[in-house]
């Protein structure tokens, strides 16, 4: 446990100070809002999806604390080059593993650098940080430019 807190301090300071992806998307073919109220999170999420369902290229920007631009950061890599499907059940995934203390443990080994955030039901204030990213992607594939708030 200890071992695993470590971990997801570093990885999440790191990518916080060096957020993948990070700025606007000109050639967007999907983009959504983000904020958490709770915390003052605000991000805008652009994505490129390629005509055949891939997920070409995807940005973010904002400003937010450090667990939600660590989470967009890394959400961004695990997204490019899914397919919509494929990232639409990822994002459920994971937004079920961050509520859910006993989340299959199989399921946890594919989600890969993403299960940094498992023990985050530990810090429910920190939730709604962790999951606003993943909420603005499922808005984004909503129809046109979509808003979405935590609250
Ligand atoms: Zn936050």
């Amino acid at each position: 446990m200890t071992e695993n807190l470590q971990l997801y301090q570093q990885l999440i300071l790191e990518h916080n100070k060096h957020p993948r992806n990070f700025g606007d998307l000109p050639d967007a073919t999907h983009s959504a809002e983000g904020y958490n109220p709770l915390c003052g999170d605000r991000l805008t999420l652009k994505l490129k999806v390629a005509e055949d369902g891939k997920i070409e290229a995807v940005r973010f920007s904002g400003d937010g604390c450090a667990i939600s631009r660590a989470s967009a950061s890394m959400m961004t890599q695990a997204l490019i080059g899914k397919t919509v499907a494929e990232a639409d059940a990822l994002s459920a995934d994971f937004l079920n593993m961050l509520k859910d203390r006993s989340f299959a443990s199989d399921k946890l080994d594919a989600m890969g650098k993403l299960k940094t955030f498992s023990g985050i039901w530990q810090f429910p204030a920190r939730v709604k940080c962790a999951a606003l990213s993943w909420h603005a992607y499922r808005a984004s594939m909503g129809e046109g430019h979509q808003r979405v708030s935590t609250e």
